[in-house]
């Protein structure tokens, strides 16, 4: 023992330990200084203002060229690709007004067009209501517009064009946290032969026209909606980071919005994540004279949620050994009830290592100054890129299992708090509830027409700074 602790002593006199400790600590307090809050909110306004950025339209490609442009701007030479082709749709432009009566003209706001809607002429129709796929009455209807309490199947839609409703309003009522005042955006079928078009209205516009049609109020409705669906190919951007061996890290987010809305911070907040963290890496190494990293880092944003990164894995099938782990960002601009910083997911054994670091990472900043209030791991919830690289995708796309480590980093989930048991041994210490269940927190505007800057990302932009700041220092205690 006394032996250690000369070799020690010797070590720290020599100048061989505290260089190292310094140097680490040094460059993730340097890192943390200069993350940019105005140049993130920046960004997602940048993003946000070329519409919804759906892989394959022009407002992808615009989005994608503004991507290029930053990238080249901090000193990458960044990399377009082309993925392969998709049907896909815009909502060009469209008008929805109550007509009759007079005194509920105003009633409708913030309503969406669904995806993959047709375009229609302007006409007035006379609204009716259908509470289910039962309650369909082709008189009723006799070829008017139709007001739904919920968003249609396939089935409903279905039965109700084919009794003939030419126009459907759509709200959901089973939300009570979300949509009061705006629309929860859904989508049709991925198809260019849909008959009908579908606007998504928010609950108070729903249930009160619902009433005054209870009522028995003639209500009549006019709109029109252009719309373009066809082929296109999404673009997803490429920066990397070289590294000294040949392997290396993916930090990601989707470029789209997938909902179709306007998608500031799903997800034109991880975007705007990725984007500062390849600044900073590549200032950190200019100023600080960092070394190459050990591993490369490639910062993408994928032109389609799941297609793109589906696309890549494909493309580098015979290399996916090279992949060392996936780190993606998908929500880091809102977070309505906690400070809490999510990283996920704890119940994919091939996730043990790289989680531990960033649950280290949460622990040891928690409560500090610029730091989130409160961090933890939390289980598998789907739904993002993360998920591509891991096993049971790999085994969809019919490619060789590889165990790549892949997770994701968020501050809201869902439209609505989701509390769950949490993984045996995943207590962070940086957690705030229950040691055995994590509460995931939510966006009011999660795939609605109001997830916009002014009531997400500009309200809580720490979040975004917390998030960078969390895989920063991850990042750099991997690869430094
Ligand atoms: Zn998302």
């Amino acid at each position: 023992m006394k032996r250690l602790r000369w070799i020690v002593f010797i070590l720290i006199c020599s100048g061989s330990v505290i260089p190292l400790l310094y140097a680490q600590s040094r460059s993730e307090l340097q890192l943390g200084s200069m993350v940019s809050q105005q140049r993130l909110q920046q960004t997602v306004h940048d993003l946000v203002k070329c519409g919804n950025r759906l892989g394959g339209t022009k407002s992808g490609d615009n989005a994608a060229a503004v991507l290029m442009d930053r990238l080249k701007s901090y000193g990458f030479k960044p990399e377009m690709i082309a993925d392969p082709q998709k049907l896909t749709y815009s909502n060009d432009h469209w008008h929805l007004q109550i007509e009759q009566p007079k005194r509920l003209g105003g009633l409708i706001q913030h309503e969406w067009l669904a995806g993959y809607s047709p375009s229609a002429k302007q006409e007035s129709l006379r609204l009716s209501f259908v509470q289910s796929p039962h309650d369909i009455d082709e008189d009723s209807i006799g070829k008017g517009a139709v007001l739904i309490d919920q968003h249609p199947s396939k089935n409903l839609y279905e039965k109700l064009t084919d009794a003939g409703a030419r126009c459907i309003l759509s709200y959901v009522a089973m939300h009570s946290m979300a949509y009061s005042n705006w629309a929860m955006i859904s989508t049709l079928n991925e198809s260019d032969k849909n008959p009908v078009p579908v606007f998504n209205i928010s609950n108070l516009a729903g249930q009160r026209l619902r009433e005054e049609l209870g009522h028995g109020t003639t209500v009549s409705i006019t709109y029109s909606c252009k719309t373009t669906i066809v082929p296109g190919k999404p673009k997803t951007v490429i920066a990397t980071l070289q590294g000294q061996a040949d392997e290396y890290y993916i930090v990601c987010a989707h470029g789209d919005s997938d909902s179709g809305g306007p998608g500031a911070d799903d997800n034109a907040s991880g975007e705007s994540g990725v984007l500062e963290l390849a600044r900073i890496f590549k200032l950190l190494m200019k100023k600080n004279n960092l070394p190459p990293p050990k591993y490369s880092i490639r910062f993408i944003l994928w032109g389609s949620e799941y297609f793109s990164a589906s696309s890549y894995i494909k493309l580098h099938e015979k290399e996916l050994k090279k992949i060392r782990g996936v780190i993606n960002f998908d929500e880091i601009g809102i977070g309505k009830t906690r400070n809490c910083l999510y990283f996920e997911g704890n119940d994919v054994p091939q996730n043990d290592d790289l989680l531990r670091l960033f649950e280290r990472v949460g622990e040891e900043f928690v409560g500090k100054k610029g730091f989130w209030k409160e961090s933890t791991t939390n289980p598998s919830q789907g739904g993002t890129d993360s998920y591509v690289f891991l096993p049971k995708y790999l085994d969809y796309l019919d490619v060789p299992e590889v165990k790549i480590p892949s997770i994701t980093v968020f501050t809201a989930a869902w439209n609505e708090p989701k509390t769950m048991r949490q993984t045996r041994g995943w207590s962070s210490k940086a957690w705030k509830g229950n040691p055995d269940s994590v509460t995931l927190d939510y966006s009011p505007y999660y795939h609605s027409s109001l997830d916009i800057p002014v009531f997400t990302t500009d309200r809580e932009p720490a979040n975004m700074i917390w998030g960078v700041k969390a895989v920063g220092i991850a990042l750099l205690r991997l690869l430094w």
